[in-house]
């Protein structure tokens, strides 16, 4: 009858708690339970005969029994240090980790429940669980015969409070106590009424670790005996199973779910997106997803087709966190010693941790300049792959932490199988960049060509007549063009041009202006919102600029070139943008006709139309002007 009711209520537990899969890990210790429960020492009345010693010596408590329980699972509870960012926009991971802890809490009571019908004499049973520390335990549950017990719910057991504090001890592994009236100090969890008797058991991982302990007392002398401290054993290591079980299913669920994240962000790569757009994603996902106090994202800037041998540069095109505004857009070369560059030179992960000892040194991120943070004690730096045929990687992703175990070998693998899919989508973006740069850019000068001009100028055309300001066009050529080919060779002529595209950059406003290599040796600049005199006042410092440009021809003197420049000034009464070429090329001609290296502006001439140019210019979508 009693066993019964003990197998029922184990069973039940088990049904309840086995998530898919778990059922075979619990028939083991629920055999056990059987087994042991089956030829378990059964009632010793008060005052009846008696089977255990009042007192146990440590010699006897040390059994020797080793309960088959399940891995030590990882205490994921540690909220006391706060990352800086909060994961789980996604993915709720405390409230999982909360659900499973209150599921543990339930079986645990309807365990202790249980036994508390089934076992004759006893008052109180307890499970003690860590606290803070696996040295520190605190009442995980508890159930009572008498309704008026005051158990102490806050009650901590520390390595010397008392006789529960005995089973910290490696060599104890039961205690069992048969008269507690000659003043043994208790002092764990009850003060009220007077205990007598007491067995307890600790609940051991597979590496023996003591994770906690299960206790039976009684107000009777000698209640239990040795064959209930067995049983006792066994039903502490099914709580440990049942325990572990939870907690690795919430484990395994938040894995799953992880990935599940990780799938939706390959659905989102998968959309057509910008380098730019790329970045963000990993951004957000890392933020969402992984807890870090800072981050960064390290990229190397776009390499320079024409120079292949020039050292790779970059710069952190992401920060948050801990000196973000430190690291946002710090630039840095591959040459450079930090440790997140060390990552992508070597396109390896990196994983340090600082500990105390070793800190006094500070090991840069970057590079020896930037703000030093000594708090920080993990850092794992994960590149991104890519298809390029480069040695090393073009992306990285840092993370660092206030907490030296932060990143454990599941995060790692989660973050690299993110890097993986992300390095898959930023190969495609840069592709897709490099071909939009093929099409709108030259490739000799990196300027855009003819055809972006036209478009480019036509978008600047709208909102300058929205605000009423003028565009100046100045459309230049290099004098005596051929003869610096038929001299110097094809090879310095393109140097010549290169050298000239770059004169004329310098000269005018970054990002504001447009500069375009119109043909073979001649350029058009846009100049934005610009007066009749500011028009000509660049022109001339383009003028000049070129003139002090000294090409190495491996002859005494440098080369030294010019060039002519027709200029129109667009007003906003003025509307056909095509037309305003064709005017400062005309200038140009009158510039040409002039003798040379001048600038000449078309109202200066005599007023002739310009010729109609019908030649219909192939227009590309306006999306494609970053
Ligand atoms: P002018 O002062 O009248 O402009 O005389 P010019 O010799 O410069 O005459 P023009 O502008 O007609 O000459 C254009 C020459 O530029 C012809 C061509 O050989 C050369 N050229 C055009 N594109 C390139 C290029 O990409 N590289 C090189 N090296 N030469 C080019
Ligand atoms: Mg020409
Ligand atoms: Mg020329």
């Amino acid at each position: 009858m009693l066993m019964s009711i003990i197998l029922f209520v184990v069973a039940g537990l088990l049904l309840g708690l086995s998530f898919q899969g778990g059922l075979l890990l619990f028939l083991i210790p629920f055999a056990g339970v059987a087994a042991a429960l089956g030829y378990m020492n059964l009632p010793r009345v008060p005052g009846g005969k008696t089977a255990s010693l009042p007192v146990v010596t440590r010699a006897m408590r040390a059994t020797g029994i080793a309960p088959a329980v399940t891995p030590e699972l990882k205490n994921s509870f540690d909220d006391s240090a706060a990352d800086y960012n909060e994961p789980g926009s996604t993915l709720r991971v405390n409230q999982v980790w909360a659900r499973a802890d209150a599921d543990v809490k339930k079986a645990f009571g309807d365990m202790l429940e249980g036994l508390k019908r089934v076992v004759p004499n006893v008052h109180t049973v307890v499970v003690f669980s860590p606290l803070n520390s696996m040295k520190e335990w605190g009442i995980r549950a508890y159930a009572s015969t008498d309704p008026n017990a005051q158990v102490a719910t806050d009650v901590k057991i520390t390595e010397n409070s008392g006789l529960i504090s005995q089973l910290f001890r490696l060599d104890v592994n039961r205690l069992l106590e048969g008269d507690l009236s000659g003043g043994k100090s208790l002092l764990y969890y009850i003060d009220n009424p007077m205990i007598r008797s007491l067995v307890a058991v600790p609940m051991l991982d597979r590496s023996k670790n003591r994770v906690g302990a299960l206790v039976m007392d009684s107000l009777y002398p000698n209640a239990f005996g040795h064959q209930t401290a067995q049983a006792l054993t066994y039903i502490a290591s099914t709580l440990y199973a049942l325990y572990f079980k939870s907690f690795a299913s919430a484990k395994n669920y938040i894995e799953q779910q992880q990935f599940s994240v990780l799938y939706h962000y390959q659905h989102q790569f998968f959309k057509n997106m910008t380098v730019k757009d790329i970045y963000r994603q990993i951004f957000e996902y890392v933020k969402g997803n992984i807890p870090f106090d800072r981050m960064m994202l390290l990229a190397l800037d776009k390499q320079d087709d024409n120079n292949l041998h020039q050292e790779r540069v970059g710069h952190v095109v992401c920060c948050d966190g801990i000196d973000a505004d430190q690291f946002f857009g710090k630039k840095f070369s591959l040459s450079d010693k930090g440790l997140a560059i060390l990552a992508l030179y070597h396109n390896r992960p990196v994983e340090r941790t600082f500990n105390q000892s070793s800190f006094n040194a500070y090991i840069p991120r970057i590079d020896n300049q930037e703000k030093k943070n000594m708090e920080i004690r993990q850092l794992f730096v994960m590149p991104v792959p890519s298809d390029a045929n480069t040695e090393q990687a073009e992306l990285a992703i840092c993370l660092e932490s206030r907490k030296s175990d932060r990143y454990t070998e599941h995060e790692m693998n989660l973050l690299k199988a993110f890097a993986g899919v992300a390095g898959f989508a930023y190969a495609r973006a840069c592709q897709f960049e490099r071909g939009k740069d093929l099409a709108t850019r030259d490739g000799l000068t990196g300027l855009i060509n003819h055809r972006t001009l036209h478009e480019n100028l036509r978008t600047e055309k709208i909102r300058a007549d929205r605000q009423k300001y003028n565009i100046g066009v100045l459309m230049m050529d290099i004098d005596h063009f051929k003869s610096v080919n038929d001299t110097y060779g094809h090879p310095i002529g393109d140097v010549v041009i290169k050298g000239i595209a770059g004169a004329i950059s310098g000269e005018i406003r970054k990002e504001i202006d447009v500069v375009a290599r119109y043909g073979g040796e001649e350029f058009v600049v846009g100049l934005i919102d610009t007066t009749p005199e500011g028009m000509i006042e660049t022109a001339e410092r383009i003028r000049h600029a070129v003139m002090k440009l000294e090409f190495d021809v491996h002859q005494q003197d440098p080369l030294r070139v010019t060039v002519s420049i027709g200029a129109f000034l667009v007003t906003p009464e003025f509307h056909d943008m095509k037309k305003a070429v064709t005017y400062a090329d005309q200038a140009l001609y009158k510039a040409k006709e002039g003798g040379r290296n001048q600038v000449i502006q078309y109202t200066e001439l005599p007023l002739e139309p310009a010729p109609e140019t019908d030649d219909d210019i192939p227009v590309l979508t306006s999306s494609l002007k970053a």
